[in-house]
């Protein structure tokens, strides 16, 4: 049987994050829980929350941490999430999100937080050539584009450029990362719970990179756990290049 896992994937905007989430949900069999796709999706269906949150999504603003919290306790109390885990992909994005992560979560413990790492000037190249399916959220790029005519591969849904991707709204995304949401990279790292994953390089390369890093720390947990009382510490970082 396939062990099922409790993941958060860190990463700037356009370090595959989206891409590296589905693919290491279908690995694990657990479900790809996606901040932004569920707002998207709540934008799409004009709901309350929606209608609040479109403006400050297409312009690059963080929505509030509880209306966030609130939206991804709801995924998480579900029967799937529980019974198996998740992959949470744009969550949580500050450290007061982080802490009430860790609380929502009680009984139980995140496995690990992989930050995929991905130099600026590459993740800036691919968001501008980046484009979206606006019924599923399957990427593509304009060098990598469906087969046919803009439409959807996966589910014949048309192919966009997402209304944040603009480059006002690209610049304001990724200041507020380095402000927000790179702090909890150290956060993470001193609750020995950080990976951090070379995000470069073809996405199977990237994914064989991240279940490396998942198993090392399962390894190392189950190896912690059959020689308890144990004086030697997990590994605390996993740097693959
Ligand atoms: P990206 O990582 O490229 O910015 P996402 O699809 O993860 O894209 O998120 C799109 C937008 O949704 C964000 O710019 C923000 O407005 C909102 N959002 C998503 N997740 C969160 C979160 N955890 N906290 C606050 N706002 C969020």
């Amino acid at each position: 049987m396939v062990p099922g896992v409790r993941l958060v994937v860190l990463g700037k905007q356009g370090a595959g994050k989206g891409t590296q989430c589905v693919r290491l949900s279908h690995h694990y069999v657990v479900p790809h829980v996606s901040t932004g796709d569920m707002l998207r999706g709540e934008v799409k269906s004009r709901t309350p929350l929606g209608l609040r949150a479109k403006e400050q999504m297409d312009s690059g603003e963080l929505i509030a941490d509880e209306l966030i919290m609130e939206m991804v306790g709801r995924r998480l109390s579900e029967g799937d999430t529980r019974a198996r885990g998740f992959v949470l992909d744009g969550c949580p994005r500050t450290i007061s999100q982080a802490t009430e992560l860790a609380s929502l979560l009680l009984p139980d413990h995140l496995d690990l937080v992989i930050d995929l790492e991905v130099p600026t000037p590459l993740v800036l190249k691919r968001l501008a050539s980046r484009r979206v399916c606006v019924d599923c959220g399957a990427n593509y790029s304009v060098s990598s584009p469906p087969l046919s005519n803009w439409t959807c591969d996966v589910c014949g849904g048309e192919v966009i450029q997402r209304p944040d991707d603009t480059e006002d709204a690209i610049r304001r995304r990724l200041d507020l990362y380095e402000v927000q949401t790179a702090p909890l990279i150290d956060w993470y790292r001193s609750r020995d719970l950080l990976a951090s994953v070379n995000g470069t390089g073809a996405p199977d390369v990237v994914t064989r990179r991240c279940v490396k890093a998942i198993e090392l720390r399962r390894n190392a947990g189950s190896a912690s756990r059959s020689t308890e009382p144990s004086s030697s510490p997990v590994e605390p970082e996993t740097r693959d290049r």
